[in-house]
């Protein structure tokens, strides 16, 4: 057998490796570290929803469902928005679901992205946006914002703006800083894309985490916004069921229309029982929706309460179930090496987040994962605090 085999691919990505998510849950899994690296949650999602799938499953909703989505997941998804966001969105039309938010991101960029086409994407970036652009002919233009408030400058934006800009994407609330946008924020946003005819992807994942009684300003709340955005959510997120990788994708009819043509070669449709269920439970059961803000702001606080002693200093949470931690009192070495040290010496794995910069810059801040228990949280805060 010719082992160079391999070699002879022209790789598409040549730049990409194995994910840091996988990187540092491996690496916690090996040294038997408390994992506080991959955003997942440690408890379970809702017995509502489990015996929902497990009835679904025995009754034998176990074929392919309609390629957008079971109709009354749509519809339950559209009575959501529209009452939260006071939107006025179309189940049949404009919603699509997806298999994760992941999918949907990388469906939306493919609908949009042609060669040449320049999307503008805000550092730290989530680590799927840049090769979904690539593998479209794309590319990334980065915007690189600064710690600790990691705002957004609009004039930057509109000096990045080329004849090839075809997109921004913005992420809000916003992993891995934990910062959200401002409704100033999306009014300037909507300016841009309005004035420029740019379109938005706007990934609104933790959409329902978001602290100390402050607003989500989804982009389906603005209507000139609305007009050119493809809003992207996940369930995995707000019912604790990351491994369902069931999301979903809001967008006017014309982009949706476009948006299917490649859903249906992607995935064509996502797990029918888990559609079903989760239809179920935005249906009989949205309390959890709207508990979810103080549920993780209470894991916010154990974690920042827990870390007071320590030498680390704690970044402002406005959502997400992020927390960032600056290690400079406690080491001058860079994050990627802190994070491996802190997990095989000290046993907590974090993530660093110089690796969601294109530039590699790095401000020797980490990110701590609270979707825990709270006596895991104790736990790693305890070791954190011996640094
Ligand atoms: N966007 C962001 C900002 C995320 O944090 C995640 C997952 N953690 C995703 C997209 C992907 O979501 P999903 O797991 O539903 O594919
Ligand atoms: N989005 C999750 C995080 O930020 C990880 C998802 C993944 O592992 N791809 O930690």
């Amino acid at each position: 057998m010719n082992t160079n085999k391999t070699n002879d691919i022209n790789s598409k990505l040549p730049n990409v490796g194995v994910s840091i998510f996988s990187e540092m849950s491996g690496l916690a899994n090996q040294y038997k570290a408390i994992n506080l690296s991959q955003g997942f949650p440690e408890f379970d999602t809702p017995e509502f929803i489990k015996n929902k799938i497990n009835y679904y499953i025995s009754a034998g909703l176990n074929q392919y469902a309609p390629s957008s989505g079971l109709p009354k997941l749509q519809s339950a998804i559209a009575d959501l928005v529209n009452t939260k966001y006071n939107a006025n969105i179309d189940s049949a039309n404009h919603v699509t679901v997806t298999s994760g938010a992941t999918e949907a991101l990388f469906v939306a960029i493919q609908t949009l992205v042609k060669s040449g086409d320049e999307v503008i994407v805000f550092d730290p970036a989530y680590d799927s946006y840049e090769p979904a652009i690539e593998l479209a002919g794309g590319k990334a233009i980065h915007l690189q914002l600064k710690a600790p408030t990691y705002r957004v400058n609009w004039d930057d934006v509109i000096g990045a703006i080329t004849p090839n800009t075809k997109a921004i994407i913005v992420n809000t609330p916003h992993n891995p800083t934990g910062t959200i946008l401002t409704e100033s924020d999306i009014n300037n946003l909507s300016k841009i894309i309005t004035d420029h005819k740019l379109y938005l992807i706007s990934d609104e994942v933790y959409e329902h985490i978001v602290f100390d009684e402050q607003t989500h300003f989804s982009a389906l709340r603005f209507e000139q916004l609305r007009k050119r955005a493809f809003v992207i959510s996940s369930f995995g997120k707000t019912f604790h069921c990351t491994g369902w990788k069931l999301g979903y994708c809001i967008a006017p009819t014309n982009l949706t229309e476009e948006f299917r043509k490649i859903h249906q070669y992607v995935t064509f449709s996502s797990f029918t029982p888990a559609q079903a269920a989760i239809a179920d439970m935005l249906t009989e059961n949205s309390t959890h929706v709207y508990a979810l803000s103080d549920f993780y702001q209470q894991k916010r606080n154990v974690l920042i309460n827990a870390l007071q002693d320590s030498r680390f200093k704690l970044l402002p949470c406005n959502g997400t179930y992020f927390l960032l931690l600056n290690y400079s009192a406690i080491s001058d070495v860079k994050d990627v090496e802190f994070c491996h040290w802190l997990t095989k010496e000290h046993g907590v794995a974090a993530i660093p987040l110089s690796v969601f910069n294109q530039s590699g810059h790095c401000d020797k801040i980490i990110r701590l994962c609270f979707a825990k228990n709270d006596n895991t949280l104790i736990n790693a805060a305890e070791r954190l605090c011996q640094l």
